[in-house]
């Protein structure tokens, strides 16, 4: 049996970046940029003014009043110079008149019959955007690896661009794998259980960023496995869960080792989740993850989800951990560290953090009201009010969403 960090050092070892493929900016939200970008021009490309006022050249305005001679709106420009003494009026966004160097905003003059006197002072320069202020033409606005934002793909659009290349995403087969299994939509028959994990695992999926491809069931059989996993291998990655333990009907391993895949580890000291197998098998990672829903789940977090991030061009491919206090006593008794589920709130500033009850790894429920997995090393206990270590699992709560609006 191997440690977590061993299994995931395998795994990251065996997880290559995919190619890259240009999509419309729209849909690039969220990925990875696979090309430099450079400016091809400066932003803005000239002085523009930053305020509805009046524009005129400073060296002027010693005198303190300008006659007013023109009018420029956004989306217009003037090539006339503007003559000594006088000062164009000028709404936010139109670039600066040839000779004009500085905008007074029109709350800040007096006006009366066509000439404009301060207020106040009136510095050189004042409420102007210079050229290039922004961006240089030349410059690189966006690396390679960098996650495209919203304001990323703002920035693109400024610079012209309709498309952008990008690290593909990830296709990923799911397969369960059992005779107990029906479909959800069906009433449970004595002895049938609703397959589960085909959901929630395309879920991770699809919230990792990938594409799942839903292959449904396998029966217990060893033919039927093969032949299920062999189809799986036309995506990136294929996960598999259930029948990777050592019961007279788990055929999963055999069935990767008879398509030739080499199986890197099958065992990991964890709990949940000690069934779990990773293999190479033509060239493409494959994860069987045990069949309990939450030990499912839990090695997804652990093992597939760093590797899928890192296929799709991401740097920061772990979870957030964070430093919060616990409200309650944790044991572990066992002998593999414990990845205990926990609800993690942000209370008056600081993480707080609950066990969410029974731990059994079929209760799927112990997940739903999780936000956070706390590890427990073996033969330890852990009293009420310990500083611990939780690896925040919900997005939303990672990227720091604010109070509701019952909250207000
Ligand atoms: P296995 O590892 O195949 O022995 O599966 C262990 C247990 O996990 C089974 O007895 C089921 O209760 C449960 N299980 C397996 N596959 C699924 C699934 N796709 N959805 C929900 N529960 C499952
Ligand atoms: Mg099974």
């Amino acid at each position: 049996m191997i440690s977590i960090e061993e299994a995931r050092r395998i795994i990251l070892s065996h997880s290559q970046r995919l190619g890259a493929e240009e999509v419309p900016i729209l849909h690039s939200l969220g990925r990875i940029a696979a090309e430099d970008t450079f400016a091809p021009w400066d932003i803005p490309a000239a002085d523009h003014s930053a305020m509805d006022g009046y524009a005129f050249a400073h060296a002027d305005a010693a005198a303190g009043n300008l006659t007013i001679c023109g009018f420029l709106p956004a989306g217009e420009t003037r090539t006339e110079p503007v003559l000594t003494g006088c000062a164009v009026k000028i709404m936010t966004g139109a670039p600066l008149p040839p000779g004009c160097d500085t905008v007074v905003p029109q709350e800040d003059v007096e006006e009366s019959d066509g000439v404009i006197r301060f207020t106040g002072t009136v510095k050189k320069g004042d409420h102007v955007r210079c050229r290039g202020e922004d961006v240089t033409a030349g410059e690189r606005v966006i690396s390679t690896g960098a996650c495209l934002r919203p304001q990323e793909l703002g920035m693109l659009s400024s610079l012209g661009k309709t498309a952008v290349a990008v690290f593909r995403r990830v296709r990923v087969a799911v397969l369960s794998t059992g005779d107990e299994l029906i479909q959800p939509g069906s009433m449970p028959v004595p002895g049938k259980i609703i397959n589960s994990n085909s959901f929630s695992i395309a879920a991770q999926v699809l919230e990792a960023g990938g594409e799942p491809v839903m292959l449904g069931i396998a029966r217990d059989d060893r033919e039927i496995t093969r032949t299920k996993i062999l189809e799986g291998m036309q995506a990136d990655v294929l996960i598999t869960t259930g029948g990777v333990s050592v019961g007279d009907r788990d055929f999963v391993r055999e069935a990767l080792q008879e398509l030739g895949g080499e199986i890197l580890f099958w065992k990991v000291a964890m709990k949940p989740g000690k069934p779990v197998a990773f293999a190479m098998v033509r060239g493409k990672p494959v994860f069987a993850l045990p069949g309990n829903p939450v030990a499912a789940m839990v090695a997804f977090e652990q093992f597939v989800r760093p590797s899928l991030l890192k296929m799709m061009g991401h740097s920061r491919i772990f979870r957030p951990i964070v430093r919060g206090t616990l409200v309650e006593a944790a044991a572990n008794r066992g002998n593999r560290p414990h990845l205990v589920r926990c609800a993690v709130e942000l209370v008056e500033g600081c993480y707080v953090v609950s066990v969410t009850g029974n731990q059994s790894s079929a209760r799927l429920s112990s997940l739903t009201s999780c936000n956070g997995l706390l590890k427990l090393p073996p033969d330890s206990l852990l009293d009420a009010g310990a500083e611990v270590d939780v690896q925040l699992l919900d997005r939303h709560f990672e990227m720091g969403e604010g109070p509701s609006e019952a909250d207000r």
